[in-house]
């Protein structure tokens, strides 16, 4: 029996970030992983989807070159290459991870642990004790009944992440984040891309304004896009796949293409792990904490996708700090979801922070909103996107959500979360000077304009 300060059940963002703070605190930390240190995020995730969306953007540049007066073609894309570059990239930033875990002395214990008591884990037949555990154990890719993926036509992003070769057709079930994603990069990779979504807009959670503007954008681009349409049956065949689906309206259709890729949302890791046996309190799978993270079980934190709430990277760094910090006794401050910024990084890019328009209305009744067009925006013809910065703010109050799409424009979300999360008013922000001709010059405009004195906006 080996005993620890903590011990982390499982090395992705959540605990890997809850083990380097907890180490830098001075706590002894056991990092339990059963696959490889960085998790979803680093290995199948972030990284890697990332990496195929810039090698996407190389590839429109070069087919798109011409408007910019350059002469280039794009000859074909070389799927071993991008995905050596893709590797490559993950492959440097694991090997760096490891290296920063090794130096903070974290004992690192490979294998697949279990909770077998509110302060132990068992890996292997060795019980590590921990005086408390977090658990980290991260989500799956989902399916729907009756569609099983064969890992080959059926795919889900996982296997995508390491497709040999651009499918010539793509059915993409789910216009969520990863949906839209993959949906970005394999349009630009020349494949003909149809998005089924159940709900009635691409990117259900964010404001409306942005779901539609990134519909017209993606139709431009030649993705199709079937919303308010479920799926009903799947027939595979030789080549690929044949999938009905339902319109909220009208007669069902039959799709078929090369690949049909899940992207239908993601469950928690937590089933068989001892959980339940330990009593601690779970919703559909999903494990209940309070606003400082810890369970119903003396001793026992959850953090990142097994606990309800964004399933983001960023938002389980954030709190794997927060139980680490915790945990020695330094009483964190707690933090509001809503001011997690949220990036989908398809094109154009569509990032966000703080409420919706139809959020926002409901919890202030009365809010004000202003719209900047990208197309008053130096950078941005430069670049030729097209796309807005929405303001919303309660009336005569603070800036409490702001939506961008556009190329880009997920670099932009930083100051974004700036101003929302430390409750500025559009008269705080309209003073500060923004660097020209950057994009980040639309959000000074656009706060310019909310706070009574546009420049170049006609309001
Ligand atoms: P994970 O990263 O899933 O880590 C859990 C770890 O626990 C895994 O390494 C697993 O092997 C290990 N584990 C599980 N059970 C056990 C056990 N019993 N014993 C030992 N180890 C165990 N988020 C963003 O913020 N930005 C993005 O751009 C983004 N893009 C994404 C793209 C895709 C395709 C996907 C799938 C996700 C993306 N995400 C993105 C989400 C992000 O990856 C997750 O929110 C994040 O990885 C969650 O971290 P986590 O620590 O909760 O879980």
């Amino acid at each position: 029996m080996e005993q620890f300060d903590v011990v982390v059940l499982g090395a992705g963002s959540g605990g890997y970030a809850c083990a380097l703070r907890a180490a830098q605190l001075g706590l002894g930390v056991a990092l339990v992983e059963k696959g490889k240190l960085g998790g979803t995020c680093l290995h199948v995730g972030c990284i890697p989807t990332k990496a195929l969306l810039h090698a996407a953007e190389v590839a429109d540049l070069a087919r798109e070159s011409a408007q910019f007066g350059v002469r280039a073609s794009l000859d074909g894309i070389d799927m071993a290459g991008v995905n050596g570059y893709k590797d490559g990239v993950v492959d440097r930033l694991f090997k760096g991870l490891t290296g920063l875990i090794q130096g903070r002395g974290i004992t690192v214990v490979e294998g697949e642990g279990r909770l077998t008591g509110p302060g132990t884990v068992e890996v292997g037949g060795t019980t590590y004790t921990g005086r408390n555990v977090v658990l980290a154990t991260g989500s799956y890719a989902r399916s729907l009944p009756g569609l099983d993926v064969d890992g080959e036509r059926v795919i889900t992003s996982e296997q995508a992440l390491r497709l040999d070769r651009v499918p010539g057709s793509a059915i993409v079930l789910g216009g969520g984040v990863i949906g839209c994603e993959f949906a970005s990069v394999w349009r630009s990779f020349g494949a003909e891309v149809t998005i089924v979504e159940a709900l009635p807009r691409l990117l259900p959670p964010e404001d409306e304004s942005s779901s539609k503007s990134l519909e017209r954008a993606f139709r431009k681009r030649g993705i199709k896009a079937m919303t308010g349409t479920s799926f009903q049956s799947i027939e595979l065949h030789e080549d690929g796949v044949r999938v009905t689906v339902q319109p909220g309206s009208g007669a069902a259709t039959t799709l078929e293409a090369d690949v049909l890729l899940v992207a239908v949302g993601r469950g928690p890791v937590t089933e068989g792990l001892g959980y339940d046996e330990q009593g601690i309190a779970m919703d559909r799978g999903f494990v209940l904490t309070d606003d400082r993270m810890h369970t119903n079980v003396d001793g026992v934190y959850a953090v990142g996708d097994i606990v309800p709430g964004l399933q983001l990277a960023h938002r389980g760094f954030q709190q794997g700090i927060f139980v680490a910090e915790e945990i020695a006794g330094l009483a964190p401050p707690s933090f509001d979801e809503s001011g997690i910024p949220r990036v989908t990084y398809c094109d154009p890019e569509v990032a966000s922070v703080g409420l919706t328009e139809a959020q926002a209305r409901e919890r202030y009744g009365e809010v004000e909103t202003l719209t900047y067009d990208l197309g008053g925006n130096g950078k941005s013809q430069i670049l030729k996107t097209q796309g807005a910065v929405k303001l919303v703010r309660s009336k005569g109050g603070p800036v409490v959500g702001v939506h961008l799409v556009g190329a880009r424009v997920g670099e932009l979300v930083g100051e974004a979360q700036l101003i929302v999360n430390w409750d500025a008013h559009p008269e705080d922000v309209a003073p500060l000077v923004h660097a020209h001709p950057t994009q980040n010059e639309a959000l000074g405009e656009a706060h310019l304009a909310l706070a009574g004195k546009p420049l170049h906006a006609h309001t």
